[in-house]
């Protein structure tokens, strides 16, 4: 498209106003079940079936199934009858609850989550900081303690960080060859699910991996997560501000520092940088900012929610390789994976 039809009819703007229906219609049709039902069902079904086994209206169910249509997340076929939807490939494999790729739980995040405290976003810019208070009227002096407000929304983010590492993990554990690395450190929580962990020990079968959270995270991943039988991952409970880091070969950071501004970036690694064995290192998993921040989008985004939702922002691989020199590692490498996270490996 012409910079001149661009502005005869701003064709771009309406599709970024229709950004957030877009997304809501994927979500709803995820919650509703839509496509676990067809995942289970035999055949094509007529939205009339749809509707009554989901508990529906019919009227609404059509439109919603409609507009699945024109997104590609369902097929259908007209009939005398009426019309039959199915699953495309696409949402079988990433939209239905069984699938191991499943994204579910970080649609479910985003539907409900983060769309309530999107709707801040103007006092986020304003204010230049979390709005917990406005969103859920609670202070966010103890970032985590707002994080996970209930019980709920804590497994409800668990869930949302280990869902990206099945679509993920396997090229971030892969972008380095760690394999001189065995006793792995993570402060992973949820993503406890052990999604990342996972990787770990699949990819460098020898390596022991020690998740590292907060003790009611830790307490939730042991009891939900992580099978007891799996010996290769154990647990550490702790708060990495305030208590010792214990020692390791490797220590991965996976969406820790984008939670947090600089300073608590720098004590955090200087830590790290303090315990990790010599010739060990650090590995920083974040979505990476281009330099001179002009994209990609994913990024710039997420850096947006994480003004609405936490301290921190998302960083350039100059701005990771700085705090990570100022901590004393060395020996900097970046390397983007092509998918939404990237890697910066520092050695000690
Ligand atoms: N690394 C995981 C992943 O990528 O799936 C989790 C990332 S999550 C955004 C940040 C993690 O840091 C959470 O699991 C949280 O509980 C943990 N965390 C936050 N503050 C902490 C603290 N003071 N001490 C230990 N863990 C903390």
């Amino acid at each position: 498209m012409s910079c001149t039809e661009d502005l005869e009819y701003p064709q771009l703007l309406i599709q970024y106003s229709n950004g957030f229906l877009i997304s809501k219609v994927m979500f709803t049709a995820c919650e509703l079940g839509v496509f676990d039902l067809l995942l289970e069902s035999e055949g094509p079904l007529s939205s009339d079936a749809i509707a009554e086994r989901l508990g529906a209206s019919t009227n609404g169910m059509e439109r919603l199934l409609d507009a699945c249509v024109g997104l590609k997340l369902l097929g259908v076929e007209i009939k005398s009858e009426g019309a039959f939807y199915r699953n495309t490939e696409l949402s079988s494999l990433y939209l239905t609850k069984s699938s191991p790729k499943s994204q579910y739980h970080h649609f479910m995040y985003y539907s409900k989550t983060i769309y309530l405290c999107w709707q801040y976003l103007t006092d986020a810019v304003r204010d230049g900081r979390n709005q917990y208070e406005r969103a859920f009227g609670i202070s966010s002096k103890d970032l985590f303690g707002a994080l996970y407000r209930s019980e709920e929304e804590m497994i409800k983010f668990m869930q949302f960080l280990n869902a990206f590492w099945s679509i993920c993990g396997k090229d971030v554990i892969a972008a380095f060859d760690l394999s001189p690395s065995f006793m792995i450190w993570e402060p992973m929580g949820g993503g406890g699910v052990g999604g990342l962990a996972k990787e770990c020990i699949s990819l460098y079968p020898n390596s022991t991996v020690t998740i590292y959270d907060l003790p009611k995270i830790v307490q939730v991943a042991k009891e939900h997560f992580i099978p007891p039988e799996e010996c290769r991952i154990t647990f550490h409970e702790g708060d990495f501000f305030k208590d010792p880091v214990p020692e390791a070969d490797l220590y991965i950071l996976a969406r820790v520092l984008h939670d947090w501004a600089d300073d608590k970036c720098l004590q955090l690694l200087t830590k790290v940088h303090k315990s990790c064995k010599p010739g060990g290192g650090v590995l920083i998993v974040e979505t990476l900012l281009n330099e001179d921040k002009t994209g990609p989008l994913e990024a710039q985004l997420f850096s947006v929610i994480m003004l609405v939702q936490t301290e921190g922002k998302e960083r350039t691989p100059t701005e990771h390789s700085k705090l990570l020199t100022a901590a004393g590692f060395r020996e900097i490498q970046v390397k983007k994976t092509g998918k939404f996270f990237d890697v910066v490996l520092g050695r000690k």
